[in-house]
């Protein structure tokens, strides 16, 4: 080694156990799923880690799980393999769509839905879709496994509920009751762009009314953004209703967004307000058909 320079260690477990021990022995250590994100950062001296605990040889935490009741997406699926799965049908359909709009395909080929929630960066596509979707956060450290709530493992900006010794080992996903639907829109500044503003809806429709609805939106807060007001509003609604803007003005006063380099903040409460509309239409046609 050479004199004056720390070296970051380096280590590649085959068991989750090995990995949760690395991390528990070490605060300053990270794991590293692609390194889509991370050996950016450490180019950039955003992150100096003590050392770099490799995800990609624990069998536990690659592929997609179905059971009875949902899908089980283990932390090193990439984007490429979610986003070509036709297991996310339905209210699960969102799921896939947020993935497909990740990046370009050779992002798609290196980045995780683990690494990317992990990071938390507010602009990015799984949160929000996830949050929809109502997904659970399955988190493992050397104490234990628990479970979070998608729309509580944000916590704000590039920070989630995982403590230092915790990692991602899986998304579960509930399937959502029968004949749901759902849709996900975002606009960026260009293809491959992260989101200026998105926006995911899971919900179902009978005879062309909505019977129930779940909607956020991304890139316009610390956090995927909800509304309890804009879920209600859509209730009972058809995409022509009034009440379909009126929803779209809810979750816009939901949203705290920031004036930056992919938008104003009024530019992004624009965009949801003529998002929502879309996704909404978009999920009624296919429940109608
Ligand atoms: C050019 C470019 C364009 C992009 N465009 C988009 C886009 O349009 N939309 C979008 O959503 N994303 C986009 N991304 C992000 C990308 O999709 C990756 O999801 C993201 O960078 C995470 O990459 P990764 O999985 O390789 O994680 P890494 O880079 O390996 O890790 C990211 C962070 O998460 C931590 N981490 C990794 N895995 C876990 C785990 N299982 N448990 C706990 N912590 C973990 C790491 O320690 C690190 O802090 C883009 C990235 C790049 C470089």
């Amino acid at each position: 080694m050479i004199e004056g320079y720390d070296a970051v260690k380096y280590y590649r477990p085959t068991n989750l156990d090995d990995a949760l021990k690395l991390l528990a022995g070490d605060p300053d250590a990270r794991c590293i799923s692609g390194g889509a994100s991370l050996v950016a950062m450490m180019n950039a001296d955003l992150v100096q880690p003590s050392a770099l605990v490799s995800l990609k040889a624990i069998a536990e935490l690659q592929g997609i799980r179905s059971f009875p009741d949902g899908l089980i997406v283990g932390a090193m699926t990439k984007h490429q393999i979610v986003a070509n799965d036709s297991r996310f049908t339905g209210g699960l359909e969102v799921i896939r769509s947020a993935a497909a709009n990740i990046g370009h395909p050779a992002i798609r080929a290196v980045g995780t839905i683990g690494g990317s929630i992990s990071l938390a960066d507010p602009s990015a596509d799984y949160p929000a879709a996830l949050v929809a979707a109502e997904a659970r956060i399955e988190i493992a450290s050397h104490r234990g496994r628990r479970f979070v709530p998608a729309h509580e493992f944000f916590i704000t900006y590039y920070t989630t509920a995982l403590e230092p010794d915790e990692m991602v080992v899986a998304v579960h996903l509930a399937a959502p009751p029968g004949a749901s639907v759902s849709a996900y829109r975002k606009v960026g500044r260009t293809e491959g762009d992260f989101a200026t503003a998105s926006v995911a809806f899971c919900g179902a429709f009978s005879g062309g009314q909505c019977t129930f609805a779940r909607v956020a939106v991304g890139g316009c807060g610390d956090t995927p953004v909800r509304s309890a007001e804009a879920n209600a509003l859509l209730v009972g609604a058809s995409p022509n209703s009034a009440s379909v803007a009126r929803a779209a003005e809810a979750l816009v006063g939901a949203c705290d967004p920031v004036d930056d380099v992919r938008g104003s903040a009024d530019y992004r409460r624009l965009l949801v307000r003529r998002l929502l509309p879309r996704v909404f239409a978009q999920a009624s046609q296919k429940a109608a058909n």
